[in-house]
């Protein structure tokens, strides 16, 4: 499970490499100037940018060639020129790109699972629920999952209580099987050698899906008081019989 981080761009230091141009009309000279990039004779609207003269379809993004007069930000080039990018491959470059929506970070972002992405794009891989400040999102290959798809699809269950495991486990293997624990669950039964549910027939995975959110939640917060209770009342006992044992010697 793990708590929502944002980062913030700062928009001032951003501001300074942006630059845009407005297309300039040039009637008379028009026919004395020619394009910088394809050299025919400039007629109509005009780029004056980076030292240069282009018509307005010319002057285009250094990466994806879409025309990029309205706005643009500088780059040095491999040959020493200065050439414009499209603000997305500004910041595809920065690698300040939305995993979500592919578009670029220019305010504050969220990173998660090795990827960035803009705040109201945080969301659940399964159902596209987007992640509020306060709500805990988890992990699995890399992607992101809410509390109910996370449970339903990839939590891995407790040998003991066959509820989804969220938090700490404990893991053994016993009899060349691998088991995982909640670890009250699993003190539980070291000590007292009690399961908290019954072997599973099929009711993993396929049993809770047919839940709602809240439902599932609720399933799992039952189960998890069911097992404090009950270390509750064993632990006690077992500090008495310890008080008991000790008040005889
Ligand atoms: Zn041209
Ligand atoms: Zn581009
Ligand atoms: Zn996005
Ligand atoms: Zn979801
Ligand atoms: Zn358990």
């Amino acid at each position: 499970m793990q708590a929502i981080q944002t980062t913030s761009n700062l928009p001032s230091t951003l501001h300074q490499y942006q630059q845009s141009t407005q297309p300039t009309t040039v009637s008379s000279l028009s026919s004395l100037l020619s394009c910088d990039a394809c050299h025919k004779p400039l007629v109509g609207e005009l780029v004056r940018a980076l030292e240069g003269t282009f018509h307005l379809s010319c002057f285009n993004c250094l990466d994806c060639h879409e025309p990029v007069a309205s706005m643009f930000f500088p780059i040095e080039s491999t040959d020493g020129t200065q050439q414009p990018l499209c603000e997305r491959d500004y910041f595809r470059r920065l690698n300040l790109v939305c995993d979500h929506c592919g578009d670029a970070l220019k305010g504050s972002y969220i990173t998660a699972v090795g990827k960035k992405f803009h705040l109201e794009h945080f969301c659940c891989t399964t159902c596209g629920d987007v992640f509020g400040p306060d709500d805990s999102y988890y992990e699995h290959n890399k992607n992101v999952y809410c509390h109910f798809h996370y449970s339903v699809k990839y939590a891995i269950k407790c040998t003991g209580c066959h509820t989804a495991i969220l938090k700490q486990f404990v893991e053994l293997n016993r009899n060349n099987v691998d088991e995982h624990w909640h670890p009250e669950c699993y003190m539980i039964n070291k000590f007292w050698n009690v399961k908290l549910a019954r072997p599973i027939k099929d009711a993993g995975s396929q049993g809770l899906s047919h839940l709602t959110a809240l439902e599932l939640r609720d399933v799992q917060t039952a189960m998890e008081e069911k097992v404090y209770r009950i270390w509750t009342v064993l632990s006690a006992f077992e500090g008495r019989m310890v008080d008991h044992n000790e008040n005889k010697t």
